[in-house]
């Protein structure tokens, strides 16, 4: 599961992958399908309304709701946050807020894991 903050839409998109059942003719099996909602964070640091309807129910949801409150703890809904590098690879462009509900706390990596790294000096 993959909770990020994305600054400049103020949204939070929420990816996780499930076991889909598939059956084929005489075959049957399960694939991995990535599923992922989105939802929209006002200044004040709340769930758009809306989106709290369509998604209140969702397992995911109290981790969006805790991820809301460290954005607005942190000053990251306020505008400016200070600039901080990546976690893994201290790059400081295209850095955005994840959310790590095990550890319940944010942190700091490049928006696109697959180009993290790169951006090393
Ligand atoms: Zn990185």
């Amino acid at each position: 599961m993959q909770l990020k903050f994305y600054p400049g839409t103020n949204r939070i998109v929420c990816r996780w992958t499930e076991q889909v059942p598939f059956v084929m003719g005489e075959k049957r099996g399960t694939i991995e399908k990535v599923r992922s909602i989105n939802l929209r964070v006002n200044k004040g640091g709340s769930l758009r309304s809306k989106d709290v309807q369509r998604h209140g129910s969702h397992p995911l949801f109290q981790a969006v709701q805790d991820f809301c409150q460290e954005l607005r703890r942190c000053g990251v809904l306020q505008g400016e946050p200070e600039e901080q590098p990546c976690v893994h690879c201290g790059a400081l462009t295209d850095v955005v807020p994840f959310y790590d509900p095990g550890r319940g706390r944010m942190v700091w990596a490049c928006a696109e894991p697959d180009t993290c790294g790169h951006g090393r000096q």
